[in-house]
């Protein structure tokens, strides 16, 4: 297995989040990569840099003037007088509005889903060369590797065509799936981070070239809320090609491994050319989150379930907040799945 990452991830620093009501730091910050490197070192993988692609793969997935919204926004707003060192919109459209206004607060409203998707100096290209590592991770093994890691952070799974939220601004797995399915593979994406991957769910919901399914604590009661549920199956002609498993929360090792076992059943009827497996390590017993409580033998198996489906895959890293073992739930998945 070889793995993709690219340095430029560091650059985005986000500050703080809200929780419980009140501004906090944020996880989702750059020593998760240092974590993230320690387990892949743990497993033995060498870690190399991706080669610079296009951004046709990314256009072909994101509204282009979100793109822009992305690239441009912290720049516009800082130019504001009283601008913050972030930008994070307090106004978002509701059921009952759905236009696109000019201003640039409103704009941020209308492109970031949630609070946890701030802009600071560094996100633009962060997500860019995040993307570009799923990108060339996608297009190697496409070119005939087994298997390949893509070290993505930012992370994806709750990123729409024109829609940042939880984290993610560019959708890394969807744009790896599109690029094989522009090149006729037929492709799987398994998400077992602890979140629904909503984003993933939403750009492939009316196509049938991409099987989604996701394995994730039960959004009734946890992030994203509003989707994630096992009545979505897909629209139109692509009914029955989206897959939801919920998992009540604090579930333990066996029934979020059980959910797993009804994914890979899935994917094994699909029969897809090349399978994504998105790795979030959320679902963590120690994980900052604490919704799941999975533990290391589980991530182990979790590895070893998805490799025995056997088909070409390009692991694509989600989720997992800093924790003791962060590393060793990474090495744990990627021992199990090359079968240390
Ligand atoms: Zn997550």
């Amino acid at each position: 297995m070889l793995a993709i990452f690219d340095e430029r991830q560091f650059l985005h620093r986000p500050l703080t989040r809200i929780a419980g009501g009140e501004l906090k730091r944020s996880p989702e910050q750059p020593e998760r990569i240092a974590a993230l490197l320690h387990g892949l070192d743990e497993a033995g993988i060498a870690v190399q840099p991706p080669r610079e692609h296009p951004i046709d793969a990314i256009a072909a997935m994101h509204d282009r003037d979100y793109l822009a919204f992305l690239e441009t926004g912290f720049q516009a707003w800082r130019q504001l007088p009283g601008a913050g060192p972030e930008l994070r919109s307090s106004v978002h459209p509701s059921r009952h509005m759905s236009r696109l206004p000019q201003d640039l607060l409103g704009r941020a409203g209308f492109y970031q889903a949630d609070a946890s998707c701030v802009l600071v100096e560094g996100t633009w290209e962060a997500a860019r060369a995040s993307a570009n590592t799923a990108v060339d991770a996608m297009a190697r093994v496409l070119a005939g590797e087994d298997a390949a890691y893509a070290l993505c952070r930012p992370p994806g799974h709750h990123a729409y065509r024109d829609q940042a939220g939880g984290f993610c601004y560019l959708n890394n797995a969807a744009i790896a799936a599109n690029l094989a399915a522009s090149q006729d593979a037929r492709v799987a994406i398994v998400d077992v981070d602890v979140h629904h991957g909503n984003g993933t769910q939403a750009l492939f919901y009316n196509r049938r070239d991409v099987l989604t399914v996701s394995v994730h604590g039960d959004p009734a009661h946890l992030y994203p809320y509003y989707a994630g549920y096992a009545d979505e199956i897909g629209a139109g002609y692509a009914e029955g090609y989206n897959l939801n498993l919920p998992v009540p929360l604090m579930s333990g090792t066996e029934a979020y491994l059980a959910a797993v076992a009804k994914a890979y059943e899935a994917v094994r009827q699909f029969s897809p050319d090349v399978l994504i497996i998105a790795l979030g390590l959320d679902a963590s017993k120690d994980d900052p989150f604490a919704c799941m409580a999975v533990d290391e033998t589980g991530f182990r198996r979790m590895g070893e379930m998805l490799a025995a489906l056997r088909h070409p895959t390009l692991i694509v890293q989600e989720g997992g907040y800093p924790s003791p073992t962060l590393a060793d739930s990474l090495a744990a998945f990627l021992n199990g799945f090359v079968g240390h």
